[in-house]
């Protein structure tokens, strides 16, 4: 019924806080994928528990700004600076998000911060800033609220929960992968966090394969039962299940059709008259495979002459975790490699690749994935990869071609139309380079159409829905074991 709610519980809210000239502050609320899903779950009033983004200490102003920020359906979480860089910038950033992405724990990192415990610590952390959304949902709960905790940030939130309210309904998803579990045992806290994650009624993840691995991880680390259908843990079960996001795909067609994109789009046509395009967006992490892109675009250079001068990669690498030096050092490493292919196959009237070291508003971004013939998405290691969805979203006119990594969630869902790559291989991805350039129309049209529709259908509005009512059949199942 609608006066049943959802709580959405995240690392961090969907609003921006900042403070305007007169020092009054400004919540500018996010449009992603993830809260224009959730508006739609419409049986629901949605609410959200989570981190502001800032720091405010106790006082006048504090209650102000929570005010304003419960007016917008946020509740925040407070976090203050010290806890936060050990529990987000360490246990989150440096333990959890790099084990899950297949990146070895880095011993270099923890003797360096001349604590000898630094990993213990950063856990300690974890758990203490868990708590603090866990204090934070216990107060706000109302019988019947239904609890939807995001992402490894929170991994020990729903035993802490339970603990207190047995009868919870509670719900965990998962946005990256989940490792094998030979990666995930190398975690010093593996039991922990398994154990605590399985509080949950439900735990759900973008492919099969994730949740695969977590059961094998449930049953080799914990000796738990572990069957298709989930985890049995103390007389309780534990649902795993699949539920791959998707995207708002209309939140793009709409605005394709605006004079502001059209604008931008025909600049772009202008701008680039006469070459193919090939257009990489990621963020300036490992894990998206950036220099192995750049590699394999300087061997099909290399390679056919008679391209050079014809095609463009535009390569937007949106900065990430600047202040931390792999980084940093990454950054580096792309600019030299885009420096030397554009000197090396540069003309005076014609530069190979475009490397923007920034951010695009989401009107310049639309207009970009509509003009661009071909999309290049090489992750290393990608939960999903949403750029591959909103690529597919904005072509219908062009139908351009995406070329997919398999080691991205995406390449179980647009792995029919994509052409798939590992990147690992710049023979093959130069190959898929020429492929997906000289692909016939016909092809392309084909292959567009698959993938258009796999978006068009499996949106984020359906993702939640299905997570949602999976979570309330499974809680049903637990009340009638009881
Ligand atoms: N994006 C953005 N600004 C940009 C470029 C990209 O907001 O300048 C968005 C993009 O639209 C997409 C998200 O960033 O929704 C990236 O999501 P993805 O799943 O591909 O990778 P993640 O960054 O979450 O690892």
């Amino acid at each position: 019924s609608a006066s049943e709610r959802l709580v959405v519980v995240a690392n961090r809210l969907p609003v921006t806080c900042s403070k305007d000239q007169h020092g009054h502050w400004q919540l500018q609320v996010s449009a992603g994928g993830l809260v224009s899903a959730l508006k739609g779950v419409s049986t629901y009033t949605t609410m959200w528990i989570g981190w502001p983004g800032i720091w405010v200490k106790p006082g006048r102003e504090r209650d102000a700004l929570t005010a304003m920020l419960v007016q917008e359906g946020c509740i925040p979480v407070w976090i203050d600076p010290t806890l936060l860089d050990m529990y987000y910038n360490g246990f989150c950033n440096s333990v959890l998000w790099q084990l899950f992405h297949y990146v070895p724990l880095n011993i270099d990192s923890w003797q360096k911060m001349s604590e000898h415990r630094a990993m213990q610590m950063q856990w300690q952390a974890y758990q203490v800033a868990n708590q603090r959304f866990a204090d934070v949902v216990l107060e706000n709960y109302l019988p019947n609220d239904i609890m939807w905790i995001q992402d490894y940030h929170l991994m020990v939130l729903p035993s802490l929960l339970k603990a207190v309210v047995p009868k919870m309904k509670v719900g965990f998803f998962l946005h990256t992968p989940f490792p094998s579990s030979e990666m995930y045992r190398t975690l010093p806290v593996r039991e922990e966090v398994l154990r605590a994650v399985l509080g949950a009624d439900l735990i759900g993840f973008h492919t099969y394969d994730y949740a695969r691995h977590f059961i094998s991880s449930c049953t080799r680390i914990l000796g738990l039962e572990g069957t298709p259908e989930g985890v049995e843990n103390n007389g309780t079960i534990c649902r795993v299940g699949t539920f791959p996001i998707g995207i708002d795909p209309e939140r793009f067609t709409h605005a394709l059709e605006t004079d502001e994109v059209q604008s931008h789009v025909a600049k772009l046509l202008n701008r680039y008259a006469g070459r193919k395009i090939m257009l990489g967006v990621d963020r300036l992490d490992m894990v998206k495979g950036i220099p192995q892109k750049l590699l394999a675009f300087e061997k099909f250079l290399e390679e056919h002459p008679e391209w050079r001068d014809k095609v463009l990669l535009v390569q937007i690498a949106v900065p990430s975790r600047t202040d931390v030096s792999e980084y940093q050092k990454l950054r580096s490493m792309v600019h030299e490699i885009v420096g030397r292919i554009n000197g090396q196959f540069g003309t005076l009237t014609y530069v190979p690749i475009y490397h923007l070291d920034t951010s695009l508003s989401f009107t310049e971004l639309c207009a970009l994935y509509a003009v661009t013939d071909v999309a290049l998405v090489t992750s290393l290691r990608d939960g999903m990869n949403l750029v591959s969805y909103e690529y597919v979203a904005c072509q219908s006119d062009n139908a351009g071609v995406l070329v997919l990594s398999e080691f991205a969630g995406a390449a179980q869902s647009l792995g029919a139309g994509a052409i798939l790559v590992n990147p690992w291989n710049i023979t093959d991805m130069a190959q898929a380079i020429e492929d997906s350039l000289c692909m016939s129309e016909e092809e392309r049209r084909e292959r567009h159409r698959q993938n258009y529709m796999h978006v068009q259908t499996h949106t984020a509005q359906h993702w939640a829905d299905t997570f949602i009512s999976e979570l309330n059949d499974t809680h049903i199942e637990a009340d009638l074991r009881m």
